[in-house]
């Protein structure tokens, strides 16, 4: 028994009037559901998300944070602001990140640690880019990914870790993983952490899928057997959407 989550990834989307409009929907559509529900604003909205949304069910997250504590880094957030706001999750390793900030496997796991030192759960995200897929080096660079970001952790910390599979080909450009393509990335996930620890860490981390996810495929999409949930970037912004796919899942 696995919790579930969908998840909003808002990106850089939403100022602070309709970052509180979209919760406004999103409080009076979503309805009470088996998974947990998550959305992620940027910086500037969240502790006004975190006030809106005190007493629901819908927890606020933080889409990324910096490794270091405290110090000269301009223009960066540490794990122990956004705690000090509320907030206890964080998405780390997005591929936009890794794209576009040279977020790299080793950045990566120096900020695994950070944020886990500060006791927050963090959602982390990997998946090939469509040359690797092309190539059939999917299972090489999720491998690759999940040992370099992950591996070096004890098995107790893995408590705090959820995964996100989001295919890079399938972020934004409505072409989606098929959910058997999901489906068998997700159990050689499983797989391949089940050899690095043992089945219990591997049995009881959630997996997320990220990737155009819509409410005309997520069902179908999250009815796969290792698929626990979705990372939502688009649709999320759309209450109605969000509010389909939470019922979903
Ligand atoms: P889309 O749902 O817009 O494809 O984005 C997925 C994503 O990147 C979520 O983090």
């Amino acid at each position: 028994m696995r919790n579930k989550i969908v998840a909003g990834n808002w990106k850089m989307n939403k100022n602070s009037a309709e970052t509180a409009e979209l919760i406004d929907d999103l409080i009076s559509t979503v309805k009470p559901a088996s998974a947990e529900v998550m959305i992620a604003p940027t910086f500037v909205n969240l502790a006004a998300a975190v006030n809106k949304l005190d007493g629901s069910s819908i927890e606020v997250v933080a889409q990324n944070m910096h490794f270091a504590e405290s110090g000269a880094f301009t223009g960066e957030i540490s794990g122990d602001m956004l705690r000090s706001i509320g907030i206890q999750t964080v998405i780390l390793g997005h591929s936009e990140r890794r794209a576009y900030f040279g977020e790299d496997d080793a950045l990566l796991a120096k900020k695994v640690d950070a944020a886990l030192k500060v006791g927050m759960r963090i959602i982390f995200c990997f998946g090939e880019e469509l040359q690797e897929r092309k190539a059939g080096d999917h299972f090489n660079v999720v491998e690759r990914q999940l040992k370099n970001g992950l591996f070096h952790l004890n098995a107790s910390s893995w408590g705090q870790i959820v995964l996100a599979y989001e295919p890079v080909w399938a972020i934004g450009t409505g072409e989606t993983a098929s959910p058997e393509q999901a489906q068998e990335m997700h159990a050689f996930i499983r797989k391949t952490i089940a050899t690095a620890y043992d089945e219990s860490v591997s049995q009881k981390v959630t997996i997320l899928y990220g990737g155009s996810v819509k409410p005309g495929n997520a069902k179908e999409i999250f009815s796969k057997e290792d698929v626990d949930g979705g990372l939502i970037g688009g649709a999320s912004l759309v209450a109605a959407d969000f509010a389909a796919i939470v019922a979903a899942a």
